[in-house]
């Protein structure tokens, strides 16, 4: 099942997401013989690429912003030797239009921390002052139980404009209903470091190109076994450690020397493990794309105000577009929702030509929704039983459900496994 020396401890990863990959290539680095587990025919998770029929390529299952100060990102990436897959502008720039009355202009932040940007007309978003600004403030010193509606009483045009739809995406979850904690962490993470801590960047020119390819080829030099298209279906657990793993093929002993990362979604991880209180609430995310080159000097990310397409995405064969907190459409059929999102393509982008190929991809589960109580139920990774740990976007990491918290997730994991082997 793994490689090592016979008798080594192993460590066994279940499931093959970015947490997953980060917990068993962290382990993989420290000589730890690491069995992977996962039971789609492919890794990646909710970050994955596919080969699709209707667009004649591989396209994502939904684009993925990541941004320049996503310290665990930078670590993951040079971790599995794909330091340079990500693309993105030399700095900070946000472009966006406003569907509504046809505004257009590029937010161009300053990069260093103190905001200086932000006093200048033609740098801030249209109709706001600087003051404004301020306001966001105390999110980052929010308590863990308050929203954000209750901090941020700002409804103008800096919400309408930048904040609200900022927080959507960071979120996936009506940022009226969402932590203000969670978003205070982002705000303090990137937005109030300075500019060079929030240049966009996007996985180049695939997802599995970036996140998971170079992550199985490393596990692979490292002697790690990967096991794809096998479902962990039980798991055997003793009074203090875990003891056995049920896969269709075969019952996997685990010794009290092994360790167990479980790196599942949440219900799949409440179903295994007895008496562990999960996130059970869940916001979808809509993406569209479509098969065309986005005209000269469309810029790679465009944010759509007053619309139903919210981040337009330009690659060099296809313009995909973004829908987060999408519960209110996803049900939609997937015409319906091709055309209407096209039709805001087509505005903001000032295409006349017909629709071209399409596909819908509609992710029911995409995230948690980031509501304090959400929030409230995400185990630490640690269990009671001490060989078995836990590890996913949805464990308390303090951030929303982002790459970044993913793999923070499975760093943190990694840590504890490692203590358990006394390594
Ligand atoms: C459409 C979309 C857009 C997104 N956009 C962004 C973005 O712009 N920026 C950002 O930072 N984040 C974004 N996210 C969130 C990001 O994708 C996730 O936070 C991250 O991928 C979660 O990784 P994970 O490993 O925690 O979970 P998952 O990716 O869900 O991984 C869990 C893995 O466990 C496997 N599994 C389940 N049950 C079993 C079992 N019994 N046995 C073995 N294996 C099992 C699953 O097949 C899966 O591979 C987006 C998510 C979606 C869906």
């Amino acid at each position: 099942m793994s490689s090592g020396a016979p008798g080594a401890p192993k460590a066994y990863v279940i499931g093959a997401g970015l947490a997953g990959l980060s917990a068993a290539t962290v382990l993989a680095a420290r000589g730890v013989s690491v069995a992977l587990i996962e039971g789609a025919p492919q890794a990646g998770g909710r970050c994955r690429s596919y080969f699709d029929a209707a667009m004649g390529g591989v396209i994502d299952n939904g684009n993925h912003l990541v941004l320049s100060g996503n310290r665990a990102v930078q670590d993951y990436l040079s971790r599995i030797g794909a330091k340079n897959a990500l693309a993105g502008p030399p700095c900070a720039e946000f472009a966006f239009v406003d569907l509504q009355d046809g505004a257009r202009w590029t937010l161009r932040p300053n990069e260093g921390g103190v905001p200086y940007w932000v006093g200048r007309k033609q740098r801030r978003v249209p109709g706001t002052t600087a003051t404004d600004y301020m306001k966001y403030a105390p999110l980052m010193w929010a308590g863990r139980k308050a929203r954000i509606d209750v901090v941020v009483k700002d409804r103008g045009p800096l919400w309408r404009r930048l904040m609200q739809p900022f927080l959507l995406a960071a979120l996936n979850t009506a940022p009226e209903e969402s932590s203000a904690a969670l978003a205070g962490a982002i705000l303090r993470e990137t937005l109030a470091k300075g500019g060079r801590f929030y240049r966009p960047r996007i996985a180049h020119p695939t997802l599995a190109a970036a996140f998971v390819d170079p992550a199985l080829r490393y596990l692979g030099e490292k002697g790690a076994s990967v096991r794809l298209s096998t479902r962990l279906r039980g798991l055997t657990l003793g009074p203090r450690a875990a003891m056995a793993l049920d896969v269709p093929d075969a019952t996997l002993p685990v010794s009290a020397r092994d360790v167990v990362v479980m790196a599942v979604p949440p219900w799949q991880a409440a179903e295994l493990v007895p008496g562990l209180t999960v996130p059970d609430n869940f916001r979808a995310i809509v993406n569209a794309h479509f098969k065309m080159a986005a005209p000269p000097g469309t810029p790679p990310i465009l944010g759509v105000i007053g619309g139903t397409a919210e981040w337009i995405f330009a690659f060099d064969d296809r313009i995909s577009v973004t829908v987060s907190g999408a519960d209110a459409i996803v049900d939609q059929d997937r015409e319906t929702l091709a055309t209407r999102i096209w039709a805001d393509v087509a505005e903001a982008l000032d295409i006349t030509a017909p629709m071209p190929a399409w596909q819908i991809v509609k992710e029911k589960r995409a995230t948690f929704a980031a509501t304090p109580q959400q929030d409230a139920r995400r185990p630490v990774a640690k269990t009671r039983w001490r060989n078995l740990f836990l590890a996913g976007d949805w464990t308390q990491t303090g951030l929303p459900a982002t790459i970044e918290g993913a793999l923070r997730s499975g760093e943190t994991a990694a840590a504890l496994a490692l203590r358990h082997l006394s390594l």
